[in-house]
């Protein structure tokens, strides 16, 4: 194992600026580079320090900092480590790093620290996609997961489900390999049983990759409705910003303007769409297609209404209804009549009053889409979302499945079946993943994570 430096925070000018260290010469590597006036980098058979120390360049000193050292396995990486946190001037960082490269350290790979605690039994690899996702995380909800996934909380339901698989295929090898013996006696009805549970189990956990999926990337939104009703308004509002261009002229917005905003801790991925309505206009057409062909394939639509309702807000309030995406009707303009009772329909769908003028009523929508999507975050139960991880588990519920199928078979069929989902339930865990995916894995990180 060769030791590996790099810059562990963002390459720009701060009042700090980390440098990590990890492997087997990392220590004789800083002692070389270190002036102590007091103290030292560690003390034989410490695990871990903290000292304050100049960085020198032959004789001429180049920063103060404040160095930790871990004595490996006491670190992040399980190997000897040590971070200098130097002031974060872009050239000097450069110059430290460098001396520790001509004292034999080499550039780490991105992801290589986070990969060297994998592979030093630190970490399983739900933990470490954990770190990139924290990192990546952008707002409250995703961060949430992520940290479900570091803490080890989607871990610990994996490993459960693994020893789950495990029990029932000990039961069966039992039979297989004594089956004269009494100890050795299994029932169908038994390993049905827990054969159930774990399907179970493995469904719960792929179900909640439809929330995962959707906090981590965004919820496909579209603002529908008639010209004038208020939706590039209500674009502008979500967004905070002027996104769309808002006239009194009708089929101002032609084409689709999209947005990315995080509304009731949920990330939505807006699209303000053309105005539906009957149309000679061949542009307002084209955008009016568009516009029907991103409430398709939405997975929240926001049908938008202003006062003057006519029979084709109806029409478009059935065809919302008739997509796969959760519809809400939002009644804009509230603060025009504030007393306008609402048409018969609109208990179709879950329904608001707004103002886009105003942003009257739209607490209420957040929180509304809130428990649409992220009702599942709160109770701290395990949410996946991670794609791999969801394809592995996949593959163990096809094995689960055709496990129960083949029931009435001899148990050496069903074992075959258990061990293929037991080989997928280590692959999200990193026990029996290839060298091949883990390289992909951590080649995503960050440099000097
Ligand atoms: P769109 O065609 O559906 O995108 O509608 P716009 O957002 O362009 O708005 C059409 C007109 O309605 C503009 O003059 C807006 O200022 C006005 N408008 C939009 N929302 C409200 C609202 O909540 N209250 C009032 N009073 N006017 C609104």
């Amino acid at each position: 194992m060769s030791t590996i430096a790099a810059l562990a925070t963002a390459p720009f000018r701060a009042a700090i600026g980390v440098i990590r260290m990890s492997g087997p010469d990392a220590f004789s590597i800083a002692g070389q580079v270190l002036r102590y006036a007091n103290g030292c980098l560690i003390e034989e058979g410490q695990k871990r320090n903290v000292s304050f120390a100049r960085i020198a360049d032959g004789d001429e000193i180049i920063d103060e900092c404040v160095v930790c050292a871990f004595r490996g396995p006491h670190s992040y990486t399980g190997e000897d480590t040590v971070e200098f946190s130097c002031h974060g001037g872009v050239y000097l960082l450069d110059r430290v790093l460098r001396l520790l490269f001509a004292r034999g350290a080499r550039q780490a790979e991105g992801g290589e620290f986070t990969k060297r605690a994998f592979l030093n039994g630190k970490s399983d690899l739900t933990r470490a996609e954990g770190v990139m996702d924290l990192i990546d995380s952008e707002y409250a909800a995703s961060a949430r997961i992520a940290m479900s996934e570091l803490d080890g909380t989607v871990g610990k339901v994996i490993l459960e489900i693994r020893d789950g698989l495990l029990g029932i295929a000990s039961k069966l090898l039992a039979y297989v390999d004594y089956p004269d013996d009494e100890i050795g006696e299994v029932s169908t009805d038994e390993i049905q049983a827990l054969l159930e549970n774990s399907i179970r189990s493995v469904a719960s956990l792929c179900d909640s990759y439809c929330t995962g999926r959707i906090l981590k990337e965004g919820v496909k939104t579209a603002l529908c409705g008639r010209p004038n009703v208020g939706k590039s308004s209500l674009m502008n509002l979500f967004s905070g910003t002027d996104r769309s261009i808002v006239t009194e002229i009708a089929g101002t917005t032609r084409d689709t303007v999209e947005d990315t905003v995080v509304f009731g801790d949920v990330k939505l991925t807006l699209t303000d769409t053309a105005g539906i309505r009957d149309t000679d206009d061949r542009v307002e057409k084209i955008g009016v297609s568009r516009a029907r062909k991103e409430m398709e394939k939405a997975e929240l639509i926001f049908c938008v209404f202003s006062p003057d309702l006519t029979a084709e807000d109806e029409k478009l309030a059935d065809e919302a209804l008739q997509c796969q995406g959760k519809t809400v009707f939002l009644f804009n303009k509230s603060d025009l009549l504030p007393q306008n009772p609402l048409p018969k329909w609109a208990d179709k769908a879950p329904h608001f009053s707004v103002s886009a003028k105003t942003g009257e009523g739209m607490d209420a929508v957040a929180k509304f889409v809130k428990s649409l999507f992220s009702a599942e975050l709160s109770g701290g139960s395990a949410v996946i979302s991670n794609g791999r991880q969801y394809q592995c588990l996949c593959r163990v519920q096809r094995a689960l499945r055709r496990a129960r199928e083949n029931l009435s078979l001899t148990p050496d069929v069903i074992v075959s079946d258990l061990e293929e989902a037991i080989a997928a339930v280590g692959e999200i865990t990193g026990e029996t993943v290839s060298e091949q995916v883990i390289h992909e894995i951590f080649s995503r990180f960050c440099v000097g994570k």
